[in-house]
């Protein structure tokens, strides 16, 4: 693996160094149950290579952003929701609450939604 963060909580996952309920994995990206579920279904689609961010995609990552897309359809599969319905969150940056600084999508279902996506108090900027 080329981009590999020691400190990094999501590489250590992909490495096997840390345990994971992995629902899907192929040479590029792989799928794993988040820790604190904020639904039924709610699985981490990650690049086994350390990404911090969107932000810090390049256009050389062009196949890893394209095989996390893929992989969201194939993990709504194997969870149930393909048809039911799901939603793909990816948080980056401070204002969006990112905690885990490797690229990750958050792939949501089993339950309806609410739209947007605020809660709690306001801060408004910008
Ligand atoms: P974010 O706030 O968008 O950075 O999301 C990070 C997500 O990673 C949170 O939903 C956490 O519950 C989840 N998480 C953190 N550590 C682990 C872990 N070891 N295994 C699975 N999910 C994790
Ligand atoms: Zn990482």
């Amino acid at each position: 693996m080329s981009r590999y963060d020691p400190d990094c909580i999501f590489c250590k996952i992909a490495a096997g160094h840390i345990p994971a309920t992995v629902v899907y994995r192929n040479d590029h990206v792989m799928a794993f149950r988040d820790l604190n579920p904020a639904a039924p279904t709610h699985v981490l689609i990650i690049p086994l290579e350390h990404i911090a961010s969107l932000s810090h995609l390049s256009a050389e990552d062009e196949q890893i952003a394209g095989q996390i897309l893929l992989a969201a359809r194939t993990v709504a599969g194997k969870t149930g929701v393909l048809d039911s319905g799901y939603r793909l969150v990816f948080n980056n940056g401070p204002d969006a609450l990112q905690s885990v600084g490797h690229i990750h999508a958050h792939l949501i279902g089993g339950r309806t939604m609410a739209w947007p996506p605020f809660a709690g108090h306001e801060i408004l900027h910008g």
